[in-house]
């Protein structure tokens, strides 16, 4: 599950780890300025895209709100904006911390230039720690160093100590702050995150109530860099999709069992979740409906595909419960309907590469 940014960021709070101060607009009346507008939509990128705006009165405030609530950004329009304090930005560095699903460890990547460019780098010029490799002191010094920060080294261990704390207290499987602003005053604040909680943690966490949350209890992460997401019904018809598709050599992003009782909404919901994985290049949709109904589930496809801009390629596979009246309406709409699994798979494939 990825947390909108002023969730992560209250979590961070919860973790003592210095965030600009600001508050979620839920109106437009007695907001401070100058100040920072940040579209509250789960995806990164949108300073580039007109989803962080810095503004000076409070007409250009009442104006930004009004065309940034209508803007959506890679498909998503926000529920809400946060308002922040206006940093004044002596550096942006990278920082984040995440679990190494190849090494099962805690990893600490950073970055001396952050900011919105991050993407451009090659993943070997970024520093990197495993967590479990020195105590967290060491650690800190090195990346105060790497940083040329020294002066910070304190701020830094006591930094990364709190990611670590936040990371394992909250279940997050990865903590991105992106930028991490040195202030002209040399403080560190996180201006951005990104942060993705473990779904089958969810047991653990009562208090989960969040805007985004999981489609189903039944929606696992595999992959968050995976290339292939999946919907079907029914766990064992869920885990063979999964094992078809690795086994073809792609890379499953997930596991989901929309389950008996999916309705439009909640496969809508589902294909929301899916568009947060950045590496997703087609979505392979498997549905023996019995008491699931296909034209419910062509309902929620047609849906998507009108309300989700970048809706990746579907790979469709219906059969049972209604399959006659699916079928007409994904004709009308022109979405094709694949003869099998494998016909999915390998289209997917094609599409990819
Ligand atoms: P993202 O593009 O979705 O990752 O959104 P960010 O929150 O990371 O903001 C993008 C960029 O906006 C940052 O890299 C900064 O350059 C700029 N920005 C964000 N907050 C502030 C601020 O308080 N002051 C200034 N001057 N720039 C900011
Ligand atoms: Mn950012």
């Amino acid at each position: 599950m990825i947390l909108l940014e002023y969730e992560a960021k209250q979590l961070l709070q919860r973790a003592t780890i210095p965030t600009p101060m600001g508050q979620v607009l839920r109106q437009t009346d007695d907001l401070p300025v100058p100040c920072v507008l940040k579209s509250q939509v789960p995806v990164g990128g949108r300073g580039k895209l007109g989803g962080v705006r810095v503004v000076q009165t409070t007409q250009e405030a009442s104006a930004a709100i009004r065309t940034m609530m209508e803007l959506a950004i890679k498909g998503h329009r926000p529920r809400t904006l946060l308002a922040e304090e206006v940093l004044d930005i002596d550096r942006e560095l990278y920082c984040c911390l995440y679990v190494d699903r190849d090494k099962s460890t805690l990893r600490l990547i950073a970055h001396k230039n952050g900011g919105i460019e991050i993407e451009s780098h090659e993943s070997d010029e970024f520093w990197g720690r495993d967590i479990a490799e020195l105590p967290d002191d060491r650690i800190g010094e090195a990346l105060a160093e790497y940083y040329s920060l020294t002066e910070q080294t304190f701020v830094l261990q006591d930094l990364i100590k709190n990611l670590y704390h936040c990371a394992t207290q909250e279940d997050a499987t990865l903590i991105e702050i992106n930028p991490l602003i040195l202030t002209r005053d040399g403080r560190l604040v996180a201006s951005d995150c990104k942060m993705e909680l473990d779904d089958t943690a969810r047991f653990h966490h009562p208090e989960w109530q969040f805007e985004q949350t999981a489609p189903s209890a039944n929606f696992v992460t595999l992959n968050p860099h995976g290339t292939i997401a999946t919907i079907a019904n029914g766990a064992g018809l869920a885990m063979a999709t999964v094992d078809a598709v690795a086994s073809h050599d792609l890379t499953p992003a997930n596991f989901l069992d929309i389950g008996g009782g999916a309705n439009t909404e909640s496969v809508l919901a589902a294909f929301r979740t899916i568009m947060n994985f950045p590496g997703v290049k087609g979505i392979i949709i498997n549905i023996f409906a019995g008491i699931t109904r296909c034209d419910e589930v062509a309902r929620a496809i047609i849906a998507a595909r009108e309300q989700l801009v970048d809706l990746p390629p579907l790979f469709i596979r219906l059969a049972g419960t209604n399959y006659d009246e699916a079928a007409d309406l994904l004709a009308k709409h022109h979405i094709p309907i694949l003869k099998s699994l494998d016909d999915c798979i390998i289209a997917a494939k094609e599409t990819i590469a």
